[in-house]
């Protein structure tokens, strides 16, 4: 599952090569994505790539008149591929920019792809809470969200309308780092652990992006590398190894359906 140190991964992967460059062929082989594909998404022939960022965990193209937004769910990616190679069956979307072509492939398609004019109004974006490595996310913003909430502060970090893009390997790693239970209660933590969970979820993310992001499926940067991805997780998915800081055993426990670990010592 592409996360946001994927997601940042794939972005820093794909500019060098299309910043600059124009789109001049787009041809859509299946439209049943998450959301169907509009066909309106055509209209991004003939539009130059101005800059490639990302949101959340969407990768957002400016180009001169619009913006092409790109999700890709549980298993997309986009690949480079040389002229002369064949489709694969699960490459929905073909682009030619510049001299590259461009596929956007997704085996169980749970990802999307959307054209706007104006980024403001578009409906995904309008909930999305603040980037966790900009400066809005520090522990003051994490004090004010956490103090009338009576969910878990693992939840509350994972909630995207909060902050976006923690998902679960990195809430849990976070907290670990921070000395901070999952199970907490968000209105109990104290200015001084909303401050250090702050930075500790900039930390992981930071290290995850350094090391080309995790993953457990099967996530390939654009250019089809894979098994690069390698991040050492200290609790996540490690239940019943002993603890890296102390002589505990990490601890594995299912709430609202998602696994939390962490250790009963070092995290209070
Ligand atoms: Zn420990």
């Amino acid at each position: 599952l592409p996360e946001l140190p994927e997601v940042e991964t794939l972005k820093n992967s794909l500019a060098p090569s299309l910043e600059g460059q124009v789109i001049t062929y787009c041809y859509l082989y299946n439209k049943r994505l998450r959301w169907p594909v509009d066909s309106k998404l055509k209209r991004v022939v003939g539009q130059k790539i101005h800059d490639i960022h990302r949101r959340a965990k969407y990768l957002v193209f400016t180009l001169e008149k619009g913006f092409m937004i790109i999700h890709l769910g549980m298993s997309g990616t986009l690949i480079f591929k040389n002229r002369n190679l064949a489709k694969d069956k699960h490459d929905h979307v073909q682009f030619t920019i510049g001299k590259h072509t461009l596929y956007y492939n997704d085996p169980r398609r749970f990802g999307s792809i959307h054209y706007v004019e104006n980024l403001s109004t578009f409906w995904l974006f309008e909930k999305l809470g603040c980037e966790p490595l900009s400066d809005i996310f520090n522990g003051k913003y994490l004090l004010e969200k956490t103090r009338k909430r009576q969910t878990s502060i693992k939840q509350i970090i994972m909630n995207s309308n909060i902050v976006t893009g923690v998902g679960n390997i990195y809430a849990s790693e976070s907290l670990y780092d921070a000395g901070i239970r999952p199970s907490k209660k968000g209105s109990r933590l104290t200015k001084m652990q909303c401050h250090q969970l702050a930075l500790s979820i900039k930390k992981i993310l930071k290290k995850a992006i350094k090391a080309g992001g995790t993953t457990l499926l099967n996530f390939k940067d654009s250019k089809g590398k894979m098994g690069y991805f390698i991040f050492e997780h200290k609790v996540y998915r490690r239940e019943g190894l002993s603890c890296l800081s102390c002589e505990g055993k990490i601890k594995k426990s299912i709430t609202s359906g998602r696994s939390s670990f962490y250790c009963l010592s070092c995290q209070s």
